[in-house]
């Protein structure tokens, strides 16, 4: 896998470059609205460190990294008010699960049905 771009937008967000609804921050990661929601509520939580995805971040970063970044995952989830009704978090990694933007990043969906899991592709 490539290297790590500096320059991605979510690298750009934390450096304070362009801005961000942000739901929180920790000493570990940072919770923003995403810019496209795909559901009534769409959170991103990004790691603070340069981590391209999901198999880089659990491979490689500190095991306080790692448990800053879930207690956090949580937390954005508590303050936006989604734990009784239910969420659900998702992370892409690479080519088949489109990821586009190459720092690691865990999506929170709520605020309606979210329905089953994945769909097939369509024909
Ligand atoms: P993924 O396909 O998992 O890499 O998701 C990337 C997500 O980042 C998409 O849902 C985009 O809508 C979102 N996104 C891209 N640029 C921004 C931005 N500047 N602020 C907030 N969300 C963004």
């Amino acid at each position: 896998m490539a290297g790590y771009d500096q320059n991605n937008v979510f690298a750009k967000i934390l450096r304070g470059e362009i801005p961000c609804r942000k739901v929180l921050e920790t000493e570990h990661a940072l919770a923003f609205h995403d810019i496209a929601p795909q559901a009534p509520v769409h959170v991103l939580v990004i790691p603070k460190g340069a981590w391209l995805s999901s198999a880089d971040f659990y491979a490689r970063a500190s095991d306080a990294e790692i448990a800053g970044f879930h207690r956090a995952v949580a937390q954005a989830a508590e303050q936006l008010g989604v734990v009784d009704k239910g969420y659900r978090i998702l992370a892409n990694h690479g080519v088949d699960a489109h990821q586009e933007v190459p720092h690691f990043h865990m999506h929170i969906f709520a605020g309606r049905d979210l329905g089953r899991m994945i769909k097939p592709p369509e024909k």
